[in-house]
């Protein structure tokens, strides 16, 4: 059984922050582990990486064979049936449009004082991609990583993803092919991030790394960040559907064991103004959950973290959303575009009852990378952004440094920056001959 609560109970405050304060994150503590890991790589570059994929992927591999040679690639590429590969190539092409959108302007413009200003975007050299090995390899996510560095100017990207006994998924190699990925390394875990930070004789290093994995890559990511930047840490999914008794229970119960079925600590959250609706949909949640493949996961993940909200209207569902702030939202209502003016904290949202969350995890458009654990407060989902930095740009005239000059050396002066000061008045004397 789900939570299940009404606004109009006496104890629905404290109960719906219980439901925002659960812990659901199940990090082990890796750190000292993962520590001793990249100090390995770091000290013993391809041997180190070498030694501890055979411990952890029992794989053997030489500096020579630790990438994937372009016949290998194209035989794997090869075994993927056609169906899967116009699918992929339709998502690829989708996903690419979309981000193409969000490439920045550079700006240029003269102000008040005759200073030119402005700044200019450009590209990270190089990114490194890891994608989670086994199981957990959504070629999905080679998409969603891959397309936005490329379309931001990327020149080198690579992917790091472990074959554990050598066994590879030939759709992550087909996604990577698609984006443009240019090499393809068997490894993984911290010493997959440790390589691709550091660098080793083989694997030359990059500036920035993005993509899941499980707690040894987090613990990773987080202890070479500055090193190189990171994309964000990943917790497990969530979704928070808001209803209005318009919906087909069935459609909505679908969507929410859309992300149950992910993992067992995944959330999924029903906010409705229908009491009908939410005991409609509870009910259809059983029925598919009794047939469900993934129903041991989704099933625990329903009824440990799951929650039925019964409120009074459509303003109040909006407001208990932004206080989750989830990762996913779908307004399954009649108006959507009428509620949307009133949600602040969601990392992607869905309008309207024809577009359940599973489109944007394949082939909407936007990325299905996304702020969890209620940091869309402060944070939004992977763009091509991320794989961009910005540089300021000023220049001067003599007008200009006469205008302002004086302020930045009495400033100067004040920080007690003797040299700083200096820099500026030299120049001011000799306009003032
Ligand atoms: P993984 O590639 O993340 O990790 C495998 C590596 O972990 C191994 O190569 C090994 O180097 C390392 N490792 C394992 N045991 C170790 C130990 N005892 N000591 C040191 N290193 C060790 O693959 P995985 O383990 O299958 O995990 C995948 C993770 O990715 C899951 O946690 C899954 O939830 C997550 N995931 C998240 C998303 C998302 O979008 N958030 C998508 C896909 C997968």
């Amino acid at each position: 059984m789900p939570q299940v609560l009404n606004t109009r109970d006496a104890g629905f405050e404290a109960e719906f922050t219980h439901l925002l304060g659960m812990k659901r994150e199940d990090s082990p503590d890796v750190d000292a582990t993962v520590a001793g890991i990249i100090a390995d790589v770091r000290a013993r570059g391809d041997a180190a990486v070498i030694a501890l994929t055979e411990r952890f992927d029992r794989l053997a591999l030489t500096p020579e064979t630790l990438a994937f040679t372009p016949a290998e690639i194209e035989a794997h590429c090869a075994q993927v049936p056609e169906g899967e590969r116009v699918a992929l190539e339709l998502a690829a092409e989708r996903i690419r449009a979309y981000h193409e959108r969000q490439k920045p302007e550079d700006a240029r413009w003269e102000d008040a004082s005759g200073a030119s200003l402005g700044w200019r975007w450009s590209a990270v050299a190089a990114a490194g991609l890891y994608v989670p090995g086994g199981l957990a390899s959504y070629p999905s996510s080679v998409l969603m990583n891959a397309i936005p560095a490329k379309v931001a100017g990327v020149e080198r990207l690579v992917i790091a993803c472990p074959t554990p006994g050598g066994a590879v998924n030939p759709l992550v190699v087909l996604a990577a092919k698609i984006s443009g990925v240019d090499t393809i390394y068997r490894i993984g875990g911290a010493q997959a991030i440790a390589a691709l930070a550091y660098g080793t004789a083989t694997i030359a290093p990059v500036d920035k790394i993005t993509g899941p994995g499980n707690a040894f890559v987090a613990a990773a990511k987080r202890r070479v960040f500055g090193k190189v930047g990171i994309d964000m840490i990943a917790g497990p999914s969530e979704i928070l559907v808001i209803g209005d008794g318009t919906g087909d229970p069935d459609w909505i119960a679908l969507d929410l064991l859309s992300q149950a079925e992910h993992d067992q600590v995944a959330q999924s959250i029903l906010i409705t103004t229908s009491q009908a609706e939410a005991e409609a949909v509870m009910a259809a949640v059983d029925r598919h959950l009794a047939v469900l493949e993934r129903r041991e996961i989704a099933g625990a993940s329903w009824r440990d973290y799951g929650a039925v909200v019964v409120c009074e209207t459509l303003e109040q569902a909006a407001e208990l959303s932004n206080r989750v702030a989830p990762e996913h939202l779908e307004l399954c209502v009649d108006d959507p575009e009428a509620l949307l003016g009133a949600i602040r904290h969601a990392g992607a949202i869905f309008l309207g009852h024809w577009t359940p969350e599973a489109i944007g995890d394949y082939v909407g458009g936007p990325n299905h990378v996304l702020p969890t654990a209620r940091s869309a407060r402060f944070s939004s989902g992977l763009s091509v952004l991320d794989f961009m930095k910005r540089t300021t740009l000023a220049k001067m005239t003599p007008e200009a440094l006469r205008a302002i000059g004086p302020a930045a050396e009495t400033l100067a002066i004040s920080e007690s920056l003797q040299a700083h000061g200096l820099s500026v008045r030299a120049r001011l004397d000799k306009l003032n001959g």
